[in-house]
């Protein structure tokens, strides 16, 4: 296996907007999650592994003598290099100390993902954030003190109206830092959520398309400019630093997931672990299998996938049999052909679910 993804479920509350499998703790139990982890890991293919990546949840919960014994443990007695060439930890603005930074270096961590999301304070505080603006800067020249230069922000665009957040100001302050890598996110409103109960209840607007495309066409302009290239529909990264983590997700290759609601896929079965902490937990720890469900595509779904997963590259997908509707989408801008390619605009990025149901619904049979 050359992926593996390790799920720290910890978060010390919950967003407005997460629908995540979390668990709200004040203390985390470190020692037990890197008991339970080791012990799911027995027996898995875990050579030559070439990326790793601690999600969430809030990883940067986890003291990082855990994050240490973790990969320590997972990677040391394998034929995994010392360290895998990719090593990413997500992390709260407000976890990342210089103390912090240099621990996770030491033990091999070496690509930091910033759940930044916004440098306007009263925005972070209705997304119920426990980071301020300023927190972002101090945790990246923090990270770059100890070393770690692939370093990547996350924000999320298509507030509602009624906020007034200002975009292009927030771009202008996330580009000002210069991170290697930036992932943009559209707000979506997850059932469940207190956002959910805040529309409901008419406390608030569910956003409008318009300003979603708007604002992600705006970062497409401003990123571009500054020299940043979308490789991804959501990801833009200077040259040499895109995630080779998730870049695997989206060639359709093998991963491993360890912990509660981590996924694993083979090529052909998916599989998911069950979602609550403690029922995850208790799972592992009796000996029983942690896995909730699983699915094997079938060969249309796969297909599907495969386009699904092509066109959210700047690689795109290999033209190999005709697809009717290229003509019209052309036309309106939202695919373009290059070299044997077919690859979205960022006009065609915006509407991508409705264009590969085009595309697969409407193959010519010669
Ligand atoms: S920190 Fe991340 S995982 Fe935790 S509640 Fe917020 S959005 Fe969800």
């Amino acid at each position: 296996m050359q992926h593996l993804y390790i799920h720290v479920p910890f978060c010390q509350r919950r967003c407005s907007y997460c629908d995540f499998s979390i668990a709200v703790r004040k203390r985390i139990p470190a020692r037990e999650f890197v008991d339970v982890i080791l012990k799911e890991a027995r027996g898995a293919d875990l050579e030559n592994l070439e990326t790793i990546y601690f999600g969430g949840g809030t990883p940067s919960l986890l003291p990082p003598e855990a994050i240490g014994a973790l990969l320590h443990e997972l990677t040391s007695s394998r034929r995994t290099p010392h360290a895998a060439r990719e090593v990413t930890i997500e992390a709260n603005p407000e976890d990342v100390t210089v103390e912090s930074a240099r621990a996770w270096m030491a033990a091999g961590i070496n690509r930091v993902s910033l759940g930044a999301q916004s440098f306007d304070d009263r925005v972070l505080n209705w997304m119920h954030r426990s980071h301020d603006a300023e927190r972002i800067g101090a945790a990246v020249h923090a990270l770059r003190g100890a070393g770690i230069e692939n370093i990547s922000l996350d924000l999320i665009f298509g507030l509602p109206e009624e906020l007034n957040r200002d975009w292009e100001r927030d771009l202008d302050m996330a580009l000002a830092l210069r991170p290697a890598h930036l992932s943009l996110y559209g707000l979506t409103i997850e059932p469940r959520t207190p956002l959910d109960r805040w529309i409901s209840r008419g406390a608030t607007q569910a956003p409008g398309d318009d300003r979603y495309a708007e604002e992600y066409l705006t970062a497409h302009r401003r990123l571009t400019a500054d020299g940043y290239s979308f490789y991804e529909v959501s990801n833009a990264s200077l040259p040499g630093f895109r995630s080779r983590h998730n870049s695997a997700y989206w060639s359709g290759n093998a991963y491993l997931g360890l912990g509660p609601a981590a996924h694993s896929f083979d090529g052909r079965t998916r599989r998911w672990n069950l979602r609550a902490w403690e029922a995850y937990r208790r799972a592992v720890a009796e000996g029983r299998s942690a896995v909730d469900s699983e699915e094997t595509l079938t060969d249309e779904q796969r297909e599907l996938e495969r386009v699904y997963l092509a066109l959210r590259t700047s690689e795109g997908l290999a033209l190999t049999v005709p697809y009717r509707p290229l003509p019209s989408l052309t036309v309106q801008g939202w695919v373009v052909v290059r070299d044997g390619r077919l690859k979205c605009t960022p006009e065609g990025w915006l509407r991508l679910d409705s264009l590969v149901s085009d595309l697969t619904m409407q193959t010519e049979t010669p």
